[in-house]
């Protein structure tokens, strides 16, 4: 039990609530953007003046950045192509995979995930840290410097500064994973208006959330996402607008690179060459790639592949034998996803769609196979290594009000829902962003002695403040039986349903009285209102914080003045007159210093007060002690 509520005796009205209602919808088209932030290739995208979404590319013209950073001994620091080229000679100052320790621990990495050539330790809060020559970095700032070339390579396309951006995170991701991959933006100095799981926004990308095969808004996807290192299958579900992640499966260790290994493996052969050099390999390793890109569109590629003594050799590869090369990797995926439809218990024929995602998808016996597994064509008109980007540019671009459509699709709560505490306080149940359905609970306390009744109120938005949050509904538990301040124990549940609906419940646990509301807390707001107290929440942290302090200060002092003159009314006897002056000149002091702003004082006042009552305290506790020896309760004297 953790906190103090406030009190609604019987009879006593509650205090009137400002809402604003009118908060204004921006008026001008947000810069915001749709960020992929993938294991090997991140991607940034935004809407184009016809409002589709499009991929933003480098000056030279790429789209996909290699999520990979370069520490270089002297301090500089390279992200993408130019990291990668480094990673040769400094394999060890060279960052690439790493959204594979995102919001991870050391301990849970010994298995499998922390494969890699980078030095990783045990860091602060229990989080790995890699280690890159003289210093450490966390996976964190890592991804930090991949999202800020992502963030200003937009800027310098949208010419100015973003207001936000939407970055996804794979379905399966944890709260510490989120957390940290929210830490990141944050770090880069962009304003996350929401993650969204990556088949959400490969869904939404498709625009399957209103597609005619969703018939009522309903349906059942798959969305198959084969990357350069990963292997994700999700099943979705769309109901009521709102899509929900059914079951999640794949491999964290298939994708690509596997591909090219058994090119590489070939080409190795044919050369003659056993054991080559890392620099050898790796010219190896890039001339795989590209036949595997080639072969992808055309029936044969021809590689150039250098020799030891440095003479180079022309192959051909036909696409027939690149097949049965990796025919059975292509295989391994079909036991995921039938083990995932399994898991959200439906067949194929129950599917009303399947969504290709990840550039490897891009292989023509992936298509095939997919479409053999699921018994349907695949879609697969929307570049699939662009997908997920673009997906999460029209959530954001919804999000930040820009478009005409009322939709919002919450698989994650926009704004954090809470209650209000004692002081006026905001105690946040369910933060922002957490996927949904979810249900938290917390335990609650009275703040008076004899209390019976309890006001609820629960409350919407980031702020520390109960009158600059959104009031959502008020509700009272009454017939608490009255018992000493602190002693009653009330859980209040908040839980969220797939539609966004929220319900709160409070009961009194030894009596088991309780309520139930239902509330309607996202739809009642519009987007452009949200992103607004989203705004507010930024631009007055600091200030909110003090606030906080100050209110919690407050409450604090009204809680030991009640406890003070309670103990003096009863056990006041025990007092000279002279010590009963000074307890009450130290409880006026600290009523006073309450009274004030000057949080400071009021702690200063508090912790004088206690000084002044401690032999007080003692000799109650001896008097209650021999009361009890005497089979005599507290309650009788007085
Ligand atoms: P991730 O989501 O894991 O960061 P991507 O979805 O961008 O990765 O997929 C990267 C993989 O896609 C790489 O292995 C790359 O070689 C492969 N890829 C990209 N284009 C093609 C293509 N045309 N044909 C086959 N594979 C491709
Ligand atoms: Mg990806």
């Amino acid at each position: 039990m953790d906190l103090l509520l406030d009190i609604a005796e019987p009879g006593q009205s509650l205090k009137p609530h400002e809402v604003r209602e009118s908060l204004e919808r921006p008026r001008h088209r947000q810069r915001v953007v749709g960020i992929d932030l993938g294991t090997t290739f991140s991607l940034v995208a935004a809407m184009d003046v016809e409002g589709r979404p499009v991929c933003i590319v480098d000056a030279e013209g790429h789209s996909a950045l290699p999520s990979i950073v370069h520490y270089a001994a002297d301090g500089t620091l390279l992200v993408g192509a130019a990291a990668q080229a480094q990673a040769l000679l400094h394999p060890q100052q060279t960052i690439s995979s790493v959204k594979r320790l995102m919001g991870r621990g050391l301990a849970e990495l010994s298995t499998g995930e922390g494969q890699t050539p980078l030095q990783l330790l045990d860091g602060e809060g229990g989080m790995v840290r890699i280690a890159v020559g003289e210093r450490t970095v966390s996976p964190v700032e890592v991804s930090a410097e991949i999202l800020k070339v992502l963030k200003q390579r937009a800027e310098e396309a949208l010419d100015g500064p973003l207001y936000g951006a939407v970055v996804t995170v794979p379905a399966y991701f944890d709260d510490a994973q989120r957390q940290a991959t929210k830490d990141a933006a944050r770090l880069a100095g962009l304003e996350v208006l929401r993650l969204v799981n990556e088949p959400t926004a490969a869904a939404l990308a498709y625009g399957l959330d209103a597609c005619p095969e969703a018939d009522g808004r309903e349906g059942l996807f798959a969305i198959y996402d084969l990357g350069g290192g990963t292997f994700d299958i999700s099943i979705l579900k769309l109901n009521k607008g709102v899509f929900q992640v059914l079951a999640t499966g794949g491999n964290s260790r298939l994708g690509g690179d596997d591909f090219d290994q058994r090119l590489v493996d070939h080409l190795l052969r044919v050369s003659g060459l056993v054991d080559p050099d890392p620099h050898l390999l790796q010219a190896y390793r890039q001339a795989a790639r590209q036949a595997k890109e080639t072969l992808s569109a055309t029936e044969t590629a021809s590689v150039t592949v250098p020799l030891p003594d440095g003479t180079l050799v022309q192959h051909t590869i036909d696409r027939i034998s690149f097949e049965a090369w990796i025919h059975d990797l292509i295989h391994s995926t079909g036991l995921a996803c039938r083990r995932a439809m399994k898991d959200a218990g439906v067949v194929a024929a129950d599917l009303r769609g399947v969504v290709l995602v990840g550039g490897s998808t891009r292989v023509p016996l992936v298509r095939r196979f997919v479409a053999q597994l699921f018994r349907c064509e695949p879609l697969c008109d929307l570049d699939p290594d662009q997908v997920v980007a673009l997906g999460a540019a029209h959530q954001a671009d919804l999000l930040a009000g820009n478009g005409e459509t009322e939709l919002l699709l919450l698989d994650v709560t926009p704004l954090s829902l809470g209650l209000e505490t004692m002081g006026e306080l905001v105690e946040k149940i369910i933060p922002r962003n957490t996927p949904i359905p979810t249900a938290r609970a917390q335990d609650f306390t009275t703040f008076k002695d004899g209390q019976t009744a309890m006001a609820i109120h629960v409350v919407q938005g980031e702020r520390e403040l109960v009158s600059q949050c959104r009031s959502l509904a008020r509700f009272e538990l009454r017939g608490i039986p009255p018992m000493v301040a602190g002693a009653a124990r009330i859980r209040v549940t908040f839980r969220v349903d797939a539609d966004g609906l929220l319900t709160v419940s409070a009961r009194e646990e030894t009596t088991g009285v309780e309520q139930v509301v239902v509330v309607k807390p996202s739809y009642g707001l519009s987007d452009g209102q949200i992103e607004q107290m989203l705004r507010d929440a930024l631009a007055h942290g600091a200030e909110d914080m003090h606030l906080r302090l100050l209110n919690e200060a407050r409450v604090e002092a009204e809680r030991v003045l009640n406890a003070v003159g309670a103990a003096l009314k009863q056990d006041g006897d025990l007092l000279a007159e002279q010590e009963l002056k000074r307890i009450k000149a130290a409880a006026l002091r600290l009523w006073e210093s309450a009274q004030g702003e000057d949080q400071e004082r009021i702690n200063q006042e508090m912790a004088q007060l206690d000084r002044e009552t401690a032999f007080f305290a003692q000799r109650r506790m001896d008097r209650s002690v021999q009361a009890a020896m005497a089979g005599r309760h507290i309650a009788d004297f007085g």
